[in-house]
């Protein structure tokens, strides 16, 4: 035999050769090449010095609602690290004030060490002071210290973003946006009977079913919100869903609750609790990252490469470093992504440049700045209604309340507000013609207005240019269903006996802007949301009031909400403006200070949420949004968050076709091999997606395709080394992983392990997958009997400081299945069955949990699964 026959008779086997070991290498959890792994299981540390000069395929700065769900996406592939670091601590000393729904309301986290506890520059036109911004800061992020909603905006308002960002390599409208918050969402329907007291539609079809957020209704709800929703009807309004892709109407709102304990369902308890123990994935507590570094490369695009990022614990305190070998995504949020952008010299050159920092990228990081505002009113209710009041000034049913909470997760402790509803500009003026006239008004005033606001605030040209492009929407918004104004019913009101009725501008015409204004990264940035800055904004904030003003005379609601207290119905006109700027404060929902927007039109991040001039350095959270929403923001940023994961993943993986594809080129695709930044560009896997089954050669790095193209011969050498090795690994790997099967046959001897390929299972079904692999959900709800010895509702979030007893938090956090519990029930909402990656799905067809959705559209191939080039 010549030796090229001899080589040619190889080629069948190196698709074989290949294949097996990028299948042993994706199912295994740990990666023996990685000399760190050991000492990096999936943890939580607050110890710096465990990564300091250590390096990790992707580094997330903040562990809050977006950065966690990266965190979890990111790491679902054991052949990659992930670092994320979070500057506030791990939620376990404040573990109450977190979970009990309650406590958001009349005992929360706002003032205390989880948050930020900002405060805005002087507000000049609202009053004059400064307004107190609170963000979390912690695990979890705001969503720990949130009000819970949950609630999306109308399509046109997704659609906005994609309007606003035309020739994208990515799509961002409804219809995706949607789509990814309903990967996150665990929705649980209320029971027929409180469905019926209170007037709620539900609509199932239109949540999601198997995420990791719990998302539901309180077990208790005041009898006085059952007035609620009839004082829409009587006004003319219908009872909706809050989900369906409209909002304008009425409604009780979905909140981050876990139904079947009432704790709240947020960024860690949903996304990184249940999680195995994942040697791949590090979150570091405690440090707040300082800067993006930069060691002066770029790719042949001239894009600035990240090579990782500083931070420290406090100012003074030692500064730690870590390196990104593949990309630094800032997940900080509102405030600390354009904070930390600026510190790197990022952001406006001129504010970099007065402050003496070298500016690397000239872009308008912290304009855009869009928040909701608003303020409350109260009305008077009849002696014996009960509301929040009651609970909140007495001791002794604080007491009760909470010992019937921890004794069945019911009561008033459950309670968050729930009832909303958003009235267009239409409806708060009560008349179609006079919301056209002024809308007519607002489109011949449309260049003086951007003019003003672009001298006002300073704005660079192409933040003006697009400030009018979200002008020209918003303009047309005024006379159509879109909400303008939330209206919220509080059960708190500002004296005793009274309720409330929040109410909450949804599309400021104002814009403000967040700026460093030191180069200490433990000074707070000047926050200036200018509020009613555009007059417009007290305007339609007036006519919100006189809206509420009618709720609250309308049948049934009127036999609740008896005399206006605050601000009292004489107050109206200019009185009633001076009253709204004095009172007003954020609905905290700050958005747009890195929006996804042109470059020219004066975006931040492209719509792959990669910064513009960069090749490796993406912001992802609610920074990003381009243009306000009649939503609150925490369920558009896991939407955002998820959308995310998976544009990296499409960059770092290969998406191809299912079965018989072979993973040759994937494995010789070197740009994603060894990550450098740039050569793999989001949008030739875009492309490549699109092109459906071309996608495969198309993807390629030009390098790949030359291998492939000359290297048959070498291949098939290739080939048999890699059989060689393939071998070799799969024996060394077998033993790498007896410490951790050890430790699963420990806690769940019926096994979870198989013992047949050395990899670990993720499956649920005892008989279908051989057992379940973790003590996932180990307790039971009220009422319902696992056969497990722990107390019910037991859970802690300080395992979670403890590698190895990750899997203990599962207990922390019970997902729900349909049908109970994960243990014994036949699903589990979150789980990576790893269908997805070739591992295969339960026998027969059990699905486990989370598998990714074949991106529907006709865009993608209709069915596809990740594959990781190549291991590291
Ligand atoms: C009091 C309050 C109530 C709210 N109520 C609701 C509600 O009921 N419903 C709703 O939908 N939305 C609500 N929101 C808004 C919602 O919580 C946010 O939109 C959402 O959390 C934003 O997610 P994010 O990932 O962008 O930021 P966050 O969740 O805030 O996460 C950012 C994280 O980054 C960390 N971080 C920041 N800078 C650094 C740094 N330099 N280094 C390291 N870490 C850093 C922060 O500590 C934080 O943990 C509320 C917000 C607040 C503050």
């Amino acid at each position: 035999m010549s030796p090229l026959s001899f080589t040619l008779s190889l080629l069948p086997l190196l698709p074989l050769a290949l294949g097996a070991l990028d299948a042993q290498t994706v199912k295994h959890p740990h990666n023996i090449k990685n000399p760190h792994r050991s000492q990096l299981k999936r943890a939580i540390t607050n110890d710096a010095s465990q990564v300091d000069g250590k390096s990790f395929d992707f580094i997330i700065a903040g562990g809050g609602v977006a950065g966690l769900t990266l965190a979890s996406r990111l790491s679902e592939w054991n052949n990659v690290t992930v670092l994320c670091v979070e500057a506030g601590g791990d939620g376990t000393d404040v573990e109450d004030k977190i979970d009990i729904p309650g406590y958001s309301y009349l005992n929360s986290l706002t003032g205390s060490a989880y948050d930020w506890a900002y405060n805005t520059v002087a507000q000049v036109d609202s009053g004059g002071g400064t307004k107190y911004w609170p963000r979390g800061k912690g695990l979890g992020g705001s969503g720990a210290i949130n009000g819970m909603f949950w609630g999306r905006p109308a399509e046109d308002e997704f659609d906005a973003w994609a309007t606003l960002n035309p020739n994208a390599d990515e799509t961002w409208n409804w219809e995706e946006l949607n789509k990814y918050i309903k990967k996150s969402e665990n929705f649980t329907a209320p029971d027929a009977d409180t469905q019926s007291k209170f007037s709620m539609v539900i609509d199932e079809s239109a949540h999601g079913s198997d995420g990791p957020i719990q998302v539901g209704f309180t077990s208790y709800i005041f009898d006085a919100c059952a007035a609620w929703i009839p004082a829409w009807k009587t006004l003319g309004f219908s009872g909706i869903d809050l989900a369906g892709g409209s909002t304008r109407g009425a409604m009780f709102s979905t909140s981050t609750i876990n139904t079947h304990n009432q704790t709240r369902s947020d960024s860690k308890a949903g996304y990184i609790d249940p999680l195995p123990p994942r040697s791949n994935l590090v979150i570091l507590t405690g440090q707040q990252v300082t800067a993006v570094l930069f060691n002066g490369s770029s790719d042949a695009s001239g894009n600035i490469i990240a090579s990782g990022v500083s931070f420290q614990s406090a100012q003074g305190a030692q500064s730690y470093s870590v390196q990104a070998n593949k990309e630094v995504i800032l997940a900080g949020g509102a405030v600390g992504s354009p904070q930390i952008l600026q510190l790197s010299g990022i952001g406006p050159k001129e504010t970099l440049s007065d402050l003496g920092i070298t500016n690397r990228l000239d872009l308008p990081v912290g304009y855009n700045l869009q928040d909701h505002v608003s303020y409350s009113m109260y009305w008077s209710t009849p002696q014996g209604t009960f509301t929040w009041n009651n609970l909140s000034t007495s001791a002794d049913l604080k007491a009760s309340a909470l010992q019937e909470y921890e004794t069945s997760r019911t009561g008033l402790w459950t309670y968050v507000n729930e009832a909303v509803g958003y009235p267009s500009m239409a409806d708060v003026m009560d008349s179609d013609t006079e919301a056209a006239n002024y809308a007519t008004t607002i489109a011949s005033d449309l260049d003086s207005t951007v003019s003003d606001v672009t001298s006002w605030l300073s704005l660079p040209s192409n933040v003006a240019k697009g400030l009018r492009a979200q002008y020209e929407i918003q303009q047309k918004w005024m006379t159509s269903n879109i909400g303008q104004l939330e209206i919220i019913l509080t059960m708190l009101g500002k004296g005793g006996n009274e309720m409330g009725i929040q109410v909450a501008l949804q599309h400021p015409w104002s814009r403000g802007k967040i700026l460093i204004n030191s180069t200490d990264p433990f000074t707070q940035p000047a926050i200036n949301p200018d509020y009613f800055g555009v007059g417009y904004d007290i305007d339609i904030i007036g006519y919100g009031s006189a809206f509420a003003r009618r709720l609250a005379a309308a049948s049934p609601l009127s036999d609740y909400m008896i005399t206006e207290v605050y601000p009292g119905a004489s107050v109206t006109g200019d009185a009633l403006n001076n009253y709204t700027k004095t009172n007003c404060g954020t609905e905290y929902h700050p958005m747009g200070t890195c929006s996804m927007l042109p470059k020219d039109s004066g975006g931040v991040v492209d719509t792959t949420l990669t910064v513009y001039g960069t090749a490796n350095l993406r912001v992802i959270d609610t920074s990003v949004a381009p243009l306000h929403l009649s939503a609150h923001t925490m369920a558009p940023t896991y939407g955002i968050a998820e959308k995310g994961a998976d544009i990296i993943k499409k960059k770092y993986w290969k998406v191809v076709e299912t079965a018989n594809t072979t993973t040759t080129a994937s494995g010789s695709d070197d740009s994603a091999s060894t990550a450098a930044p740039g050569q793999a560009t989001d949008t030739s896997v875009t492309e490549a997606n699109k092109n459906g089954s071309s996608s495969e050669s198309s993807s390629l790095s030009s390098g790949a395709k030359i291998g492939i193209g000359i290297g048959v011969g070498i291949g098939a050498a290739v080939g048999l080394a890699a059989l060689i090795f393939f071998f070799f690994l799969r024996k060394k790997k077998t033993g790498a992983a007896s410490t951790e099967k050890g430790w699963y046959d420990q806690r769940n001897p019926a096994a979870g392990w198989d013992n047949g390929d050395g990899a670990y299972k993720e499956a649920y079904n005892g008989s279908a997958a051989g057992g379940q692999a973790y003590p996932m959900a180990a307790f039971a709800g009220p009422g319902e009997s696992s056969g497990r010895p722990d107390a019910p509702f037991a859970h802690s979030r300080t395992h979670s400081v403890d590698t190895m007893a990750t899997a203990d938090l599962a207990s922390r956090a019970p997902m729900r299945s349909q049908s109970g519990y994960g243990l014994s029930g036949s699903s589990t909402p979150y789980r990576d069955d790893h269908s997805d990656d070739g591992h295969g799905i339960g026998a027969g067809g059990m699905e486990h949990g989370h598998q990714y959705p074949a991106p529907t559209g006709g865009t993608w191939p209709g069915e596809q699964r990740y594959q990781p080039v190549q291991p590291r």
